[in-house]
């Protein structure tokens, strides 16, 4: 049956210029996308790199240039957070749960997630990954599934930054309950403190951004997710960019390293 949900269509409604529609991806296979954009040459790209360098930004800025759709796990576990434990199955109570800590979801539930939203990853537009995969289990998943569904990845971008820098920016940050945009206590302030400069809605600090979680949060990335470099690079997919400057200088960089014009 078709799920709908007030959330997804008010964020639509608010945001008419998007050229993709994630209510597919976020909501789960049962929601319809209604913005399947066609482009000639689809864009497939996985994003790379530390908790808050930056990768959710970069893959709404690159998904606004690119036309692909961005695709992130976290987005899920999180819309999937907002809902009544009522809708939950066991294994999103139990993911939800190790999100909350800071810990990484176990393979198996994140694969699940994954897989049954195969369709997003035919997507016309192409697909940007966020957060996925972030380990080598999920990695050698995500390889196999493209390769059996004839679609090819087109680069790795693994943006780098040093580790100082990344605890300023997470503990800084704060997202918008409404329309998920993402802002800096210093570095990106909103006009007013507290309030989305984009749809009123109020700031909050994500649960996993306390500093408990980031301490954890990073001794996940560098157990689990810094062999994905190599894993990468030994299939000449991964493109390193630097994180330092604005959103959109990084951005910038990214698109020149990917040669586009
Ligand atoms: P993110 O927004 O990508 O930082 O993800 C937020 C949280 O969701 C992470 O700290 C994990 O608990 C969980 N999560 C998201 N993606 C994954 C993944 N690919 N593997 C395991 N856990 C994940």
């Amino acid at each position: 049956m078709e799920r709908s949900c007030d959330y997804f269509d008010e964020y639509n409604a608010m945001n008419p210029e998007n050229k993709t529609d994630r209510a597919a991806w976020l909501q789960g296979p049962s929601a319809k996308c209604s913005k399947p954009g066609e482009v000639d040459s689809p864009w497939r790209l996985v994003l790379l790199g530390a908790p808050g360098v930056g990768k959710g930004t970069q893959a709404s800025l690159l998904s606004e240039r690119l036309g692909a759709c961005h695709l992130s796990t976290g987005d899920v576990f999180r819309a999937a957070g907002g809902r009544p434990d009522c809708e939950q199955t066991p294994a999103m109570l139990a993911a939800l749960e190790h999100m909350r800590h800071g810990e990484l979801v176990p393979d198996s539930t994140v694969w699940e997630m994954v897989r049954e939203r195969n369709g997003c990853l035919h997507c016309g537009g192409g697909f940007i990954l966020d957060g996925f995969p972030r380990t080598l289990s999920q990695a050698e998943a995500l390889r196999q599934h493209m390769a059996n569904e004839k679609l090819a990845l087109h680069a790795v971008v693994n943006y780098e930054l040093p580790l100082e820098e990344i605890v300023a920016r997470l503990s800084g940050r704060r997202t918008c309950k409404q329309c998920k945009a993402v802002f800096h206590i210093t570095g990106q302030p909103p006009k007013k403190q507290g309030v989305c400069d984009h749809c009123g809605g109020a700031l909050f600090q994500r649960e996993d951004d306390r500093p408990e979680s980031v301490q954890v949060r990073m001794e996940a990335y560098q157990k689990s997710t810094m062999p994905l470099i190599e894993f990468y690079s030994g299939l000449g997919l991964l493109m390193p960019v630097e994180a330092t400057g604005t959103p959109e200088e990084i951005c910038g960089r990214t698109v020149k390293a990917l040669g586009v014009s």
